[in-house]
């Protein structure tokens, strides 16, 4: 039976429910320890079968940043005997992994979507067309997870939270965060984790106004092909692909994309994926379950006409 150390992040004070994931995929493996730095979160994690909670002073995240996570983590891993970390993957989320694995001279798996109780992994490569199964050979195995990768498994979660104490290294004091800007929301949840993500390509001729009208009138977030960040019609933050976002939501809907291979790469593991193309050839119709061949200026309106009727 491993010990799983999970790294509970937050997104505006909020835990998103990537942490239930990882509790679920974690407790395949053994006991679960929830790792939170820089705040006790555990009043939103009881739904979530933890065995653990600790909470780690002593470092600055916010003006540290991911080296802080790392003392933290390093901390929580050598306190707990941990065997296993699981992180959720995201820019921050493999920077963490990643830095955790040069300090702790361990393995690294990235972008799993599922993992055994035998801590093998599954990641799904090459736009969807390969499944890799691989293991970590180092006595700690380090994993991000893709976020929506499974159904949460609601289990009981520990009632008192520990405290640590963490020292910061001399490597994580060289770089101090000065000032932080947070972008302006519109409201909209965040691209990887939300269960609906609506994008636009090419086909908008930068005019985004009914990809996103469509999205907010199912609760979505928006995404964009490379074509259209290139083009500066959106910001380069959303786009979907190989050098963009990799999501996994329950519903994509590719409005205007032609469905090229990089494209594909961010996208491809998304449970239903619609496609409104007016090209019957578009590639993005074959993978797409549902597909409608139309000018999305004239379907986005009437879906979503239909979408705010029904509410
Ligand atoms: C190394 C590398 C990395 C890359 N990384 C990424 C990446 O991360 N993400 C990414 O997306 N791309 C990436 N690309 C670019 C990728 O190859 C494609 O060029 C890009 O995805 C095309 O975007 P698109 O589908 O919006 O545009 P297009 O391929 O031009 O397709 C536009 C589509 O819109 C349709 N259309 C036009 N008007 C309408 C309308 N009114 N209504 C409905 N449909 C309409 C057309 O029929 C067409 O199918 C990468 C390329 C390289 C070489």
């Amino acid at each position: 039976m491993s010990s799983v150390a999970i790294l509970i992040e937050t997104i505006d004070g909020v835990v998103p429910k990537s942490a239930g994931e990882l509790a679920t995929f974690a407790k395949r493996m053994g006991e679960v320890t929830a790792v939170m730095v820089g705040g006790d979160c555990s009043s939103q994690l009881t739904n979530y079968s933890i065995d653990s909670l600790v909470q780690v002073d002593g470092v600055d995240v916010s003006k540290f940043g991911v080296p802080a996570y790392v003392d933290a983590i390093a901390a929580v891993i050598a306190a707990k005997n941990c065997d296993v970390l699981l992180v959720t993957s995201g820019a921050r989320g493999k920077e963490i992994a990643g830095r955790v694995a040069v300090r702790t001279n361990s393995g690294v798996i990235t972008d799993a979507i599922d993992i055994d109780s035998e801590k093998i992994a599954t990641q799904s490569i090459f736009g969807g067309s390969t499944t890799v199964h691989s293991q970590v050979t180092t006595p700690l195995a380090i994993f991000t997870m893709r976020s929506n990768s499974v159904e949460i498994v609601e289990g009981a979660c520990a009632t008192s939270v520990e405290k640590l104490s963490a020292t910061p290294s001399t490597a994580t004091l060289k770089a101090e965060v000065l000032a932080l800007e947070p972008l302006v929301k519109g409201g909209r949840p965040e691209l990887t984790e939300a269960a609906i993500v609506v994008s636009g390509g090419r086909g908008t001729n930068g005019d985004f106004s009914a990809v996103e009208a469509f999205a907010d009138s199912l609760g979505a977030a928006v995404g964009a092909s490379r074509a259209a960040t290139d083009a500066g019609w959106y910001p380069h933050s959303h786009q979907v692909g190989q050098t963009g976002k990799t999501v996994s939501p329950s519903l994509y809907v590719a409005c205007g994309i032609s469905g090229a291979i990089q494209h594909r790469a961010g996208m491809q593991t998304s449970k239903m994926i619609v496609a409104i193309n007016k090209d019957p050839e578009a590639p993005i119709f074959e993978l797409a379950d549902y597909g409608v061949v139309g000018d999305l200026f004239a379907v986005l309106p009437s879906a979503t006409a239909a979408i705010s009727a029904r509410k």
